[in-house]
């Protein structure tokens, strides 16, 4: 016998997104709510994401909208994402991440 473990997040379980700057690790955190903005810049260090209200952060927008659209309840179907395993090691980072954030705040 085989057992296939999945992890999968039901979009309407989705309620923001998080943005982590390569440069700095600072992370911002947006809601997916009506007043989404894309955050053009890192709120610490200021390196630059995208070039104003362009096309980029226009259509990220967008497609972060679109999270909450289609998490509603007016279709026949539930969309879920599907979350790839994670190895040992990956599973061992996250966990001493997460740990680290605690000890920080
Ligand atoms: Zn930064």
């Amino acid at each position: 016998m085989t057992i296939e473990t999945r992890t999968t997040v039901e979009l309407s379980d989705i309620n923001a997104v998080e943005f982590e700057c390569r440069k700095c690790g600072t992370k911002t955190v947006r809601k997916i709510d009506g007043n989404y903005v894309t955050p053009v810049a890192c709120d610490n260090c200021k390196e630059q994401w995208f070039l104003g209200l362009g096309p980029e952060s226009g259509e990220l927008g967008h497609f972060i909208e679109r999270i909450g659209y289609y998490s509603g309840k007016g279709f026949p179907y539930l969309l879920r994402l599907q979350i790839a395993k994670e190895s040992d090691e990956q599973r061992e980072r996250r966990i001493a991440r997460f740990t680290q954030q605690r000890i920080l705040g």
